[in-house]
């Protein structure tokens, strides 16, 4: 019998994501210890890009980013992360499936 849901893991596992090698579309500013906005974002970000290092800095693998905007309605402003689209072609492919 088939679930009357599917669960959001499988969900975005329909999207597929394009890699701009070499020109990742969200930078992390270099930082010593990360602020309480850059430690947010390895809990809330959907597709779970950022991450904390062995050294305690906040960084991020954009590879999966659905560009949502959280991070950068968050981070963006107070100079925490830089964000731009990706070039076009790239980024992530959205499927309905
Ligand atoms: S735009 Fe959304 S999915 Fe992409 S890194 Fe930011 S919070 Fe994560």
């Amino acid at each position: 019998m088939r679930a009357p849901f599917a669960r959001i893991e499988d969900r975005l596992y329909q999207n597929r994501y394009l890699v701009d090698a070499g020109r990742p579309h969200i930078r992390v500013r270099p930082h010593q210890s990360p602020s309480a906005n850059l430690l947010a974002l390895t809990r809330i970000c959907p597709a779970k890009c950022y991450q904390v290092n062995e050294n305690g800095q906040v960084e991020i693998t954009v590879d999966g980013c659905m560009e949502c905007g959280t991070c950068r309605i968050l981070c963006e402003a107070n100079g925490d992360i830089d964000w731009s689209y990706p070039r076009g072609g790239f980024g992530v492919l959205f499927k309905f499936g």
